[in-house]
């Protein structure tokens, strides 16, 4: 029901090829403690450095767990969000959202949304201030935020919400599917071209 789109386990990542991601923390968050706080998570890094990978971990977690959790891709939520508009269905979906305990957005900021849909899912995550967790992935560094986001006003205030209350995981360092994509190559026989 939380609509993952892959299945990913804390088992199958490898800590020692993401050094600067907080092992204890993520150990941690593991337990769902933040979930009963109400606490969010940021994970904050460039592309292929295992973001997606976490915030699902750590979803599925949440879900054996006994909490109800639902998986957006930020681009899907805001398109899902002003079609229910359009419907004149908005009240109904937003009630279904804030049935979840957990909210995975994925990906804020990748694709600069328009004013509309920044507000309404600005308006998502204010109203899951101090009611829902929320775990936000992005490649965004904080300075960028209102660049893509749009209104300086909206992102700060939306910015604010977010993180108070806030866990900040960092995945510095280099993309793990170029590094697989290059161990790979390394352990293919050469092809004759
Ligand atoms: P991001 O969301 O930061 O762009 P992903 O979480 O989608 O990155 O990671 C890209 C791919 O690499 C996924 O298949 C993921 O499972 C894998 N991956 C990333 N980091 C690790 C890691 N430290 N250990 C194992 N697999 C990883
Ligand atoms: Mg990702």
């Amino acid at each position: 029901m939380a609509k993952f789109t892959a299945h990913k386990t804390l088992d199958e990542f490898d800590f020692k090829a993401q050094p600067s991601v907080n092992k204890p923390l993520v150990l941690e968050l593991m337990k769902g403690d933040y979930l009963d706080a109400r606490e969010n998570l940021l994970l904050v890094g460039a592309s292929g450095t295992g973001k997606t990978h976490l915030a699902i971990a750590l979803g599925i977690a949440a879900c054996a767990q006994g909490q109800r959790v639902r998986f957006f891709r930020v681009t899907e939520l805001v398109t899902q969000l002003l079609e229910a508009r359009d419907e004149r269905q908005l009240l109904r979906f937003k009630s279904q959202l804030a049935k979840q305990h957990l909210l995975v957005l994925d990906e804020l900021g990748y694709v600069p949304a328009s004013k509309v849909g920044a507000e309404l899912l600005f308006d998502i995550i204010g109203t899951a201030y101090e009611r829902q967790s929320l775990i936000v992935t992005t490649n965004l560094p904080f300075e960028n935020w209102t660049e893509v986001l749009g209104s300086e006003r909206l992102t700060g205030a939306t910015l604010d919400r977010l993180t108070h209350r806030c866990h900040i995981l960092e995945t510095t360092g280099e993309s793990y599917r170029l590094k697989d994509a290059r161990r790979r190559r390394r352990s293919k026989p050469k092809s004759k071209s």
